[in-house]
């Protein structure tokens, strides 16, 4: 029993197929003293109660109760770190005006380290407090307050993906917001990631660097080529914005006669370890492309509704089996809660299927047959959500990391409401899901190491 660090016991919800879920009533969670799941046991196996009750007299059983539920941390795979104090602000421009009358000068700001350092500490801790355990972060064009989001990520124990933002062409980038030179910011894009890899008590590499060019409209093909030359060369991960809106769409077509995805291919940053924000217009060929580098989409549904012109086609690429998570794309869409992005993923999917206008017959209003259901938003948000950072996390099974939290529903404040004798078990699930709020979630844990206790 020495290297098992602690057991939990008790009911869990997690997603090993896409579209269904899985229940356990009474399960044993062990994990080891690396934060990895060494065993998942049921009352039916052999060493189940012999196990219980060795980590329960050595005091390293957690026993839940019958209103907690274990669940897997959710993975946030868009979050714009520094436009936190701008959630909620400016969602009534389009994209370009919102960029540049609210998104740049507030970015501009972190050129202020000590500003990084109010900013950050408040937004890591809410993703936590919300349950996101792994998050995939945009910072800014200033490499040491990026550094500073990678440490203080570090420092509260989330599992992250930090870049800082490359943009370079004069035309898009504001004279206050813009790199001093494409050669500078390819350099201090290296030192960065070298920094990142080297920081001090990251040797578990929980924190990682993220190749991070904003998007096409903001960089010189300079600049993809270099950071395309970098991502071959560090095999880091990646993650852009993708053929977001109309405008952003317009303008690749317009500037090189292409999609972002084919541009990204063209320049060496299409990898598995990709990750595409949005990529609401993609081409035929655009998929083939990211099913076959084995990329990853990041859906962002809310902030779609406020800057994409069209919806997601969620559903097509679900069963197309391309790589897809979910992103809160904070602050495009203000709440930092993957949970609140599954209900926003599924509302999303049924107003593209119902339709919008009353004046049409509804046979023809919408496009039928797109909606996605609560489960396999959930998937999304937790096994999609793994794959597309290509880590072991979203299961409860061994050989995965333990990045999970506890759901209470059976506190004062807790706006879920589920009745034993009248709810199955996806009844419940899907309560947690549509209803649950940061002070539901009672206990975190990243990698074996418990990040938030209530
Ligand atoms: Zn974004």
């Amino acid at each position: 029993m020495l290297e098992i660090k602690f057991g939990i016991l008790g009911q869990y919800f997690h997603c090993p197929q896409k579209g269904d879920f899985e229940y356990a009533a009474q399960a044993l969670v062990m994990v080891d003293q690396q934060g990895v799941i060494a065993a998942v046991l049921h009352p039916q196996d052999e060493q189940y109660a012999y196990n219980i009750e060795s980590l329960r007299a050595s005091s390293k059983l957690v026993e839940l109760t019958s209103a907690q539920y274990l669940m897997p941390g959710m993975v946030d795979l868009h979050v714009h770190a520094p436009q936190f104090p701008q959630a909620g602000k400016g969602l009534d421009l389009p994209l370009y005006d919102w960029l540049q009358d609210y998104t740049f000068p507030l970015e501009a700001k972190f050129a202020d380290l000590d500003f990084a350092k109010q900013v950050y500490p408040r937004l890591v801790n809410s993703l936590l407090a919300n349950g996101t355990t792994s998050a995939v972060y945009f910072a800014t064009i200033h490499a040491e307050s990026s550094l500073e989001l990678a440490r203080e990520c570090l420092k509260q124990g989330q599992r992250a993906f930090v870049g800082k933002v490359n943009m370079d062409e004069p035309t898009q980038c504001p004279p206050f917001y813009i790199e001093s030179s494409t050669e500078q910011a390819l350099q201090q894009t290296e030192q960065f990631i070298q920094q990142v890899i080297a920081l001090d008590g990251n040797q578990q590499q929980l924190v990682s660097p993220v190749i991070t060019p904003r998007f096409v409209p903001s960089c010189t093909v300079e600049m993809l080529q270099g950071l395309g030359q970098l991502t071959q060369q560090y095999q880091c991960h990646v993650q852009t914005h993708c053929s977001e809106s109309d405008w952003a769409r317009d303008y690749s077509q317009q500037h090189y006669g292409k999609t972002d995805v084919a541009l990204y291919h063209d320049f060496g940053l299409m990898t598995r370890k990709t990750i595409l924000a949005h990529s609401i217009f993609l081409t035929p060929d655009d998929c083939e492309v990211i099913k076959h580098t084995g990329a990853s989409i990041a859906h962002c549904p809310l902030s779609n509704m406020y800057f994409a012109n069209a919806a997601m086609q969620t559903r097509e690429i679900l069963d197309n089996d391309l790589h897809c998570g979910l992103g809160s794309d904070i602050a495009g869409a203000p709440i930092p809660s993957i949970f609140h992005t599954c209900l926003d993923a599924v509302s999303h999917s049924r107003v593209r299927e119902d339709g919008t206008s009353t004046y049409i017959a509804a046979a023809e209003r919408g496009e039928a047959g797109k909606r996605i259901s609560f489960i396999e938003a959930y998937w999304l948000a937790t096994v999609g959500g793994g794959i597309a950072i290509d880590a072991k996390v979203g299961l409860f099974q061994t050989g995965y990391e333990f990045d999970a939290l506890i759901i209470d529903t059976d506190i004062d404040d807790s706006n879920i409401y589920i009745v034993d004798e009248m709810d199955s078990a996806k009844d419940k699930l899907e309560k947690i899901i549509c209803l649950n709020n940061r002070q539901n979630i009672r206990k975190v844990w990243v990698k074996g190491q418990q990040v938030i206790n209530k």
